[in-house]
């Protein structure tokens, strides 16, 4: 923990309890109050970081892509395996206890892919594509499985779902358009490929040759 950290207080002003304090955020688990420190950023409006398998469960969301592949079976619906498979969500909101608050995050991150990004056309800065390639194949992997050799193909020339593939790409650009433009700072880390504010990925002294704050 930074020098920072020592001076907040520990407890909820609303409940009295203790707080959880981590590098980035503070959490009480009881009021069920997130907060990141960067006081803008907000998890339900805007979420500033995001992992490539949860915008992927996003966009197959929103295309009605009803969980083609087997790895998917033991989840009812979109929302649950969102809220229990790890992988849906950036390393440090899975301190989060409240599938309340991850609902919401879930909604926040389908309705910026459901709007139209306001600038027509976008200069794209390298975060941007690998951010693109890091949801592409976790995309690839979500509809068709992840069994190693058998995938080596182009999702964009073949596949079963060649034309709902090139559909959610679109929805991809613009959510990365989008969320280029309200973080203003976007960082994929090369490491873990948590997607997001690099005021969060690359808290302090981190540079972009370190893990990210993500990163175990
Ligand atoms: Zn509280
Ligand atoms: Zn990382």
């Amino acid at each position: 923990m930074g020098v920072e950290n020592i001076n907040l207080p520990p407890f909820c002003n609303k409940c009295g309890m203790m707080i959880k304090i981590h590098s980035v955020f503070t959490y009480c688990s009881k009021c069920e109050i997130f907060r990141y420190k960067h006081k803008k950023l907000l998890l339900s409006k805007n979420p500033p970081v995001v992992s490539p398998r949860g915008v992927a469960l996003a966009a197959l969301r929103i295309e009605k892509i009803n969980f083609p592949h087997e790895d998917w079976s033991k989840y009812e619906n979109f929302s649950e395996a969102f809220t229990n498979d790890k992988k849906c969500i950036p390393n440090h909101l899975n301190e989060l206890k409240s599938p309340y608050l991850l609902y919401e995050y879930l909604d926040a991150i389908t309705e910026i892919m459901l709007s139209v990004p306001e600038k027509e056309s976008y200069d794209w800065n390298n975060s941007m594509i690998n951010s693109r390639t890091a949801i592409l194949s976790e995309i690839k992997s979500c509809i068709y499985g992840n069994t190693g050799k058998k995938l080596e193909f182009d999702p964009f020339q073949e596949g079963k779902y060649l034309n709902e593939f090139k559909l959610i790409d679109l929805r991809i650009r613009s959510f990365l358009e989008s969320m280029n433009s309200y973080v203003e700072d976007l960082y994929c880390c090369f490491e873990c490929n948590a997607i997001g504010s690099k005021k969060i990925l690359l808290n302090n002294n981190r540079t972009i040759f370190d893990k990210c704050s993500d990163c175990y």
